[in-house]
């Protein structure tokens, strides 16, 4: 008997992106992390077996499948290859804004080629001088007759360079605080529009990661998502629901990285039998195992509640949760398999060092670590507030 959560359709898509992952992206992995070059045939790959569209509707072009079976794709690319297991969390970053806030016109407009994968996404919130609070945002948006006229500058923005809509949050009214932002979706031929510079990285090195500048960069009135004001709350509903994908990421990471370590320790011997065998070696295993599994449990668990409607705090904790366990248990799991092999290790020849590297983004973008754990405390203060009310 099966235990297996996952039920027919789902186990179905799953060994088709395994075997996709496996057979086609593997190969490439290595080569993708040394020449730093963006995957365009993963995103090809993509494309053609219809992976863009799993988190999409099918009237706006996608597959109309579960939230759950789009993170099951996030985490089994990046089993393989972090890189293009990002490719997809960050199609659905960049798309949440406008699924959650846009008008049906946009929707129409912006959709389908976010679906197909004919156009990439990217979404833009982080500048040099606010990260963690990232209300502190300077960019600026003022109307200008049926434009929105932007100033400013956003940094590490993924996708820079490749994507071809970019959700940017500008503030509208500078006095207000996070009251005075706007969400809008800038296209890169828009004139004043500029990707001015791409970060070297210690992982996920054959993503973009740049800074994008506004000079006088005119938008369409039309491309404000929402109202005016709007904006910061339509930031922090997507990252509630897309932080997932960076939990689906690292889960991705610290699996690949297990299967790799047991592999390895059942052929290597020392002292005349498999270091598998050796006490210190099994407890890893164990451990490394269990702590994946343990960090699923929470990510699928917050998938199924998406998928069944559940929305506001509870949504809110469940995904910040997801997100802390699965990039804690990446670091520590990554760690612990560069131990396992030992010299092997550490040299590049072997695949987990680049895991190892890989890893620690996920306790860092999307909120760091310390930001999820104030935002699960604040919900529990919350939540024991109401009941004692
Ligand atoms: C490779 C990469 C890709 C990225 N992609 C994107 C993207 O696509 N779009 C985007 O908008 N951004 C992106 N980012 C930005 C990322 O989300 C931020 O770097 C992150 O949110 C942290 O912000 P910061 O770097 O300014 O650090 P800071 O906010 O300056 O934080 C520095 C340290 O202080 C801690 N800290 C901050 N405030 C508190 C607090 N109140 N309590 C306790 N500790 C605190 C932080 O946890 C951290 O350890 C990316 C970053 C990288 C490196």
């Amino acid at each position: 008997m099966s235990f297996d959560v996952l039920g027919g359709e789902e186990l179905e898509i799953r060994e088709l992106v395994r075997r996709l992952a496996q057979e086609r992206i593997a190969p490439r992995a290595a080569e993708i992390d040394g020449s730093h070059e963006f995957p365009w045939d993963v995103v090809e790959l993509f494309r053609e077996h219809g992976l863009f569209g799993l988190y999409f509707p099918e009237h706006y072009g996608g597959l109309g499948t579960s939230t759950l079976l789009g993170l099951i794709a996030i985490e089994e690319v990046s089993k393989v290859c972090a890189t293009s297991g990002l490719v997809l969390a960050v199609q659905e970053l960049g798309s949440l804004p406008i699924k959650l806030a846009g008008s049906e016109e946009q929707k129409q407009r912006f959709l389908p080629p976010l679906a197909s994968g004919e156009v990439l996404a990217a979404y833009a919130l982080s500048e040099a001088g606010s990260g963690s609070d990232s209300a502190a945002m300077r960019t600026t948006a003022r109307r200008e007759g049926d434009a929105y006229v932007l100033d400013g500058s956003k940094r590490f923005i993924t996708n820079a360079g490749v994507a071809g809509s970019y959700v940017v949050f500008a503030k509208t009214d500078p006095e207000a605080g996070h009251e005075g932002v706007s969400a809008f979706v800038v296209e890169p031929d828009s004139p004043g529009f500029e990707v001015t510079r791409l970060e070297p990285k210690m992982g996920i090195a054959g993503s973009t990661t740049g800074e994008l500048a506004f000079d006088g960069c005119r938008v369409p009135a039309g491309n404000l998502i929402g109202e005016e004001g709007e904006g910061f709350r339509i930031a922090m509903r997507t990252l509630d629901r897309s932080r997932p994908g960076i939990a689906a990421q690292a889960l991705g990471i610290a699996q690949g990285a297990t299967d790799y370590a047991l592999d390895y320790a059942r052929h290597r011997e020392t002292f005349g039998k498999p270091i598998a065998t050796h006490q210190l070696i099994a407890a890893k295993l164990a451990d490394m195992e269990t702590e994946c599994e343990a960090a699923r449990g929470l990510l699928y668990r917050f998938a199924r509640m998406v998928d069944a409607g559940v929305s506001g705090p509870e949504l809110t904790k469940a995904s910040a949760m997801a997100k802390l366990k699965c990039g804690d248990v990446a670091m520590a799991v990554t760690t612990e398999a560069v131990q396992i092999l030992g010299g092997y290790g550490y040299i590049k020849e072997y695949p987990v060092e680049r895991y190892m590297r890989d890893a620690k983004i996920t306790q860092i973008y999307e909120g760091t670590q310390e930001v999820q754990r104030l935002v699960i405390a604040r919900e529990m203060v919350r939540a024991a507030a109401t009941v004692s009310a």
